[in-house]
């Protein structure tokens, strides 16, 4: 059992116009992170699977702590709900207080903004500024291509086949519990070498 990995930052599709067994999935995974005693840090917003998944850590005993930019909280974006929520300038400081106040990652499905997200904090480890477990949820099999896309860039050599131990990806949220409970950081091979060779 992993005691170090508390806050969960739970990266998610902005959106109210999806299928419905992705707002399902989004608050299992919400219910069994607040069951089994995780936090969640997100977006601060009352908007999509974030916000599907944030209420239900929250209905479960966890804490939901929330990060946003000023531009989007005079949208009108801001959850009262979070037990605690940071203001930022942008975006990019946004990301990087995500990051810091967090001990492991879960992508739920999402566009383009979780693309970004998911994307940095692997390359983040990949080149060691952290060991996190970064787990991807694939909801209704949303991300299949995401994952064909990873081993293409590894066929074509555009990646280092060691990328595959940066993430993980999880059929279930249950999937990603038990994932989470059992993760060991490894010892990452952060030299210029194991990354750059082919
Ligand atoms: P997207 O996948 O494009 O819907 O963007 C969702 C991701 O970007 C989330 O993980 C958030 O961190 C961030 N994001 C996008 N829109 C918002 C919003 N209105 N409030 C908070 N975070 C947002």
């Amino acid at each position: 059992m992993n005691k170090n990995i508390k806050k969960v930052c739970v990266f998610a599709s902005s959106s109210n116009y999806l299928p419905e067994v992705y707002y399902t999935d989004a608050k299992k995974l919400g219910t069994l992170l607040g069951q089994n005693g995780y936090d969640i840090v997100y977006g601060g917003s009352t908007l999509g699977l974030m916000w599907a998944c944030a209420s239900e850590v929250k209905n479960n005993g966890g804490k939901i702590y929330g990060v946003m930019p000023k531009k989007l909280a005079d949208m009108g974006c801001k959850t009262d709900n979070c037990d605690e929520f940071w203001l930022t300038e942008g975006m990019r400081e946004r990301k990087a207080h995500l990051d810091k106040i967090s001990d492991a990652v879960v992508a739920l499905p999402g566009g383009l903004g979780t693309l970004e997200e998911l994307s940095e904090m692997i390359v983040q480890k990949q080149l060691g500024y952290n060991k996190k477990p970064v787990v991807i949820l694939n909801t209704n099999g949303y991300y299949d291509k995401l994952r064909e896309f990873f081993e293409q860039m590894i066929d074509e050599k555009y990646a280092n086949k060691n990328v595959r131990s940066l993430y993980y990806f999880a059929q279930t949220p249950q999937e990603v519990i038990d994932y989470l409970k059992t993760y060991v950081p490894s010892e990452l091979n952060v030299d210029k070498n194991a990354i750059y060779s082919r």
